[in-house]
């Protein structure tokens, strides 16, 4: 059995990830020639191919090749009074507790699950008695001298030019989804069961944001609003969303034996959930939520009839009724799908007493995917070869021409970016058979292959 690693274990675990991700250009601290911003991070040029990837996957899965979902794409600020009908600005707040020695913030909730193990999560007036009978002590400093716990709203508020009360930056992306669900009604032949998509930004001023892209203050979801008739049998499609759920993630890299399902106990469910259940994945910090799926009843449809006062009652043609449909929301964070497909594809291997560093991304959501090189760059015969090549297969594939360095460092570069191929124009390929070779990333075999035949081999690989 696999023995459970220790805090330090888990640190370098993420140090890795963190330093690479900084030295091939897929996430940097954002704001860093400032002296940085809480948490915040840009994607660098091979970061944001691997988004734009991850993104694409998902949206084939779930809109482009299903005929009962359709998407779109809406606005950040939302009118305020909907964040009045989704509960939003009284009820979406964290507990929090300030350390008065040394000041530092944390979540209550987490402090005392981690001292303790028990999870109030939502209970805010267990939590000061908690801290205290348990004697937890600051984490930071080791005083034992705590601030009340206080409730946090966590929604960003901003002002909008002509209207008078502050608006807000959407702390999730369904929002958008239920107020066009009218407008989807009468624009598009939907039947119900049918979902609407959403991938987009979403912000929450998290008391403590942390563990690199996990939890952070502006982030992007991938969500689904799924109706449904109130009768229908719900279970078996909720299981299948869940199924669907933990096979995205395997698609991005996961292995299965790190996935779990937490169930949220009936006493913990929102008073309009039937059932929520998130799926949790291994991270180098502990398993944690990565997606989650919950039963939303008729809550917000019918929350936001009340609160515009216009009719969101689906008509059925067959039966001539008209009912408020159910939802069953899918929700998926896509950092933290990132953070998965990072902390999967990371391995190091010996080789010849040296380590490789290799991101073995599966090879659709690679950033690129071929890698071109000279074998010299001084031989501008070698370099027009490679070009043409580069000009040629760019339509196709995310390619990159590299002609600096060494071939080992070229392929230890792209090892580190997680290129599948890396292809080499040679003296025979001018002198003799019109030939390259291929290096495979996980084999690190090399193939000859006829430059005439490089569309169908990579079509095959790709
Ligand atoms: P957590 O318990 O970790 O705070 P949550 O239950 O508040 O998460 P949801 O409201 O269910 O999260 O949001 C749906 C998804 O959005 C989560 O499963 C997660 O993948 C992602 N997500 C939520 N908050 C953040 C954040 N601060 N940073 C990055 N991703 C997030």
């Amino acid at each position: 059995m696999a023995k459970a690693k220790n805090n330090n274990q888990q640190t370098l675990e993420m140090e890795k990830i963190v330093s690479l991700c900084k030295r091939r250009s897929f996430l940097f601290p954002a704001s860093e020639i400032y002296g940085g911003l809480a948490n915040s991070y840009s994607y660098g040029p091979y970061g944001v191919e691997l988004k734009n990837n991850i993104k694409q996957l998902w949206w084939k899965k779930f809109v482009s090749q299903r005929s009962d979902v359709v998407g779109i794409d809406g606005p950040i600020l939302l009118h305020p009074k909907m964040w009045e009908a989704s509960g939003h600005t009284t009820g979406f707040n964290d507990a929090l507790v300030d350390c008065k020695k040394c000041k530092k913030r944390f979540r209550a909730d987490h402090l005392i699950e981690e001292a303790t193990g028990e999870d109030l999560e939502g209970e805010m007036e267990k939590m000061d008695a908690a801290i205290r009978e348990n004697e937890i002590k600051c984490p930071e400093c080791g005083s034992f001298d705590w601030s009340e716990v206080k409730k946090f709203n966590l929604m960003f508020q901003t002002e909008m030019n002509g209207i008078d009360e502050p608006v807000y930056l959407r702390p999730e992306t369904a929002g958008a989804i239920f107020i066009e669900f009218k407008n989807i009604l009468n624009s598009m032949r939907v039947k119900l069961p049918f979902g609407i998509a959403q991938i987009g930004k979403a912000f929450r001023n998290e008391i403590v944001a942390g563990n690199f892209i996990f939890r952070l203050r502006e982030f992007e979801q991938m969500e689904i609003e799924y109706f449904i008739h109130p009768e229908t049998k719900w279970e078996p499609i909720f299981q299948n969303w869940l199924k669907l759920q933990e096979e995205f993630v395997q698609e991005v890299g996961a292995d299965k034996k790190d996935i779990r399902r937490n169930e949220h106990e009936p006493e913990k469910l929102s008073h309009y959930s039937h059932k929520t259940v998130d799926v949790e994945y291994k991270f180098p910090f502990g398993f944690k939520e990565l997606y989650g799926l919950a039963h939303r009843g008729d809550f917000d449809l019918t929350q936001h009839s009340k609160y515009s006062r216009e009719n969101l009652e689906y008509y059925d043609p067959e039966t001539k009724e008209k009912v408020t449909p159910h939802v069953l929301e899918p929700s998926f964070g896509l950092d933290r799908t990132i953070l998965v497909a990072l902390l999967s594809a990371y391995t190091e291997e010996e080789i010849e007493g040296e380590t490789r560093v290799v991101m073995k991304f599966p090879k659709k959501i690679a950033p690129v995917k071929i890698a071109i090189f000279p074998l010299l760059k001084n031989k501008p015969k070698l370099v027009k070869k490679a070009q043409e090549i580069f000009e040629e297969l760019k339509y196709s594939y995310t390619c990159e021409y590299d002609e600096v360095g060494s071939i080992g460092k070229r392929y230890r570069r792209q090892d580190e970016i997680g290129t599948p191929y890396c292809l080499t124009v040679d003296f025979d390929t001018l002198e003799k058979d019109n030939t390259v070779t291929i290096r495979d990333r996980d084999t690190m075999e090399q193939t000859r292959v006829n430059i005439k035949e490089l569309k169908d081999y990579f079509a095959d690989k790709l």
